[in-house]
């Protein structure tokens, strides 16, 4: 086992199938979520609420994992890039003037003979109820807005309708100005944002695929209009660097150039970013170039110019936009898909998570929990790899190899126990380092295994 790979993603030696060729199932990945404590169904306890998940104690930490990776690759690491953190409720002119509340609907039908509703861009076959399996039932489709309305303040009346974001990007947009005029960056420039959107799905679906709140991360990248195609190809190759961090094995990611006739009205170019989900090729992300659509729209709406004055004195102009679009969700759910495995030879599931990404990276389990010097000593070999890495369990139910396996199902890389050697004789002071991908097991002294994760 070598050490100096400790935070470095290391199943390179297991062949690494696409979420397509190693067989998973959705369900397998919903019951692992809902038996380790990933994910469970919001509002489970009152039979739920479609289209709502709740993350439990490892899914809060793989995914604030995700979000933290996303952020230190695209914001910290980056000098033209800014973060900024809007309110989830905005003033409706926001979302009357970005077209969202004429525009932003789908079409949705309902069945005379069940009265089911659905999406009728979804429907495996347009004239078939997917309900009651009724033909020919649905009258015309009509425009539903996805957006979910509610009153701000105590009065119930037009002026305080507002509405839950639908996207995290206008909050970037609507904060242009603030970000030029505070930091006067030098174009191009992004700025970046992550947290919850809220879209009220006709048909919410494959687990936290199609959910009705979730989770964004978006940037903005202002560009000068002349330059839109560099920035444009620059973060393609961004895109996959970050598939490449999430561990997503290579050809499982596809890029499809959208048409000119699916794309929205604003985007001149589109490229989603489809993964092999069990449930199909399904869109991961979206990077558009949005031109001056969005800061068009506010300097007209706003009567504010948005326009950006460059250092060298050359002449305003409004700067045209790129924006990289990515899910949590859906990186998620595509990490959890590329990691799972099912280890037939040693009859376990394994979650092969890249180890930044790892809820948990290290647990400690002494070999027997009624020997208070034994457990007295695991407790210190704990404590110390607690400081200096955060997220490390302490497991001390069940025997050995129920934990071991119990510890790969949450995809803990690596596993520490403290047995009677470590007490006395020649291996005293030494523990057992078990590998997650490999199964080895191999003895090291605590000094070694100290100073291996003060190296790493
Ligand atoms: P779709 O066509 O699948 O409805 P979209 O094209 O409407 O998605 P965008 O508006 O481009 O999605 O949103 C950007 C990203 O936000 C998507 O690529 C996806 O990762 C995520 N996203 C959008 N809607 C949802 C949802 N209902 N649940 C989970 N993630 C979502």
């Amino acid at each position: 086992m070598d050490f100096r790979g400790w935070h470095v993603y290391d199943v390179g030696m297991i062949e690494q199938k696409t979420g397509a060729e190693n067989g998973v199932k959705l369900e397998d990945i919903v019951s692992l979520c809902k038996r380790r404590g990933f994910i469970f169904p919001g509002s489970d306890v009152y039979g739920g609420l479609a289209g709502t998940w709740d993350y439990g104690p490892y899914g809060v930490a793989l995914k604030r994992n995700v979000m933290n990776l996303w952020w230190k690759m695209f914001v910290t690491e980056r000098d033209d890039m800014y973060g900024v953190d809007a309110a989830i409720l905005m003033n409706q002119k926001v979302w009357q003037a970005s077209g969202h509340v004429d525009t932003f609907t789908d079409p949705l039908v309902e069945c005379s003979n069940c009265h089911g509703r659905f999406r009728a861009d979804k429907l495996e076959k347009a004239d078939t109820c997917p309900n009651c399996g009724q033909k020919n039932t649905f009258g015309e489709a009509r425009a539903f807005n996805m957006m979910f309305k509610t009153n701000v303040g105590p009065v119930d009346d037009e002026a305080s309708i507002s509405y839950l974001r639908p996207e995290t990007a206008q909050g970037i947009f609507t904060n242009f100005k603030n970000v030029v005029d505070t930091i006067y960056p030098d174009v191009p420039f992004g700025i970046g944002q992550q947290g919850k959107a809220f879209r009220n799905e006709i048909s919410p679906r494959d687990f936290v695929f199609r959910s009705r709140e979730f989770e964004q991360m978006e940037i903005e990248y202002f560009v000068h209009p002349d330059a839109w195609e560099v920035s444009f190809d620059h973060w393609v190759e961004q895109c996959k660097k970050w598939f490449t961090a999430l561990g997503l094995p290579e050809g499982s990611v596809h890029e499809l150039e959208v048409a000119e006739a699916d794309r929205a009205h604003y985007s001149k170019r589109t490229i989603d970013f489809e993964f092999d989900y069990p449930i199909g090729r399904e869109e991961l992300m979206g990077l558009a170039y949005r031109t001056d659509f969005d800061l068009m729209n506010i300097q007209n709406a706003s009567k504010k110019s948005m326009e950006y004055r460059p250092k060298d004195g050359g002449a305003a102009y409004v700067p045209h936009v790129i924006e990289p679009s990515f899910g949590v969700e859906r990186a998620v759910m595509a990490v959890l898909c590329s990691a799972y495995w099912h280890d037939t030879e040693n009859d376990r599931v394994v979650l092969r998570l890249p180890y930044e990404l790892a809820p948990v990276k290290v647990a400690v389990c002494p070999l027997a929990r009624n020997n208070p010097e034994l457990v007295a000593k695991a407790r210190e070999i704990y404590a110390m790899l607690k400081k200096e890495l955060g997220d490390v369990l302490w497991i001390d139910s069940g025997n050995i190899g129920k934990n071991y396996r119990k510890m790969d199902e949450i995809g803990v890389p690596y596993c520490v126990t403290v047995d009677f050697d470590t007490l006395e004789g020649d291996t005293k002071d030494t523990v057992t380092v078990r590998s997650r991908d490999t199964t080895e097991q191999e003895r090291v002294t605590t000094t070694d295994l100290f100073t291996l994760i003060h190296e790493a």
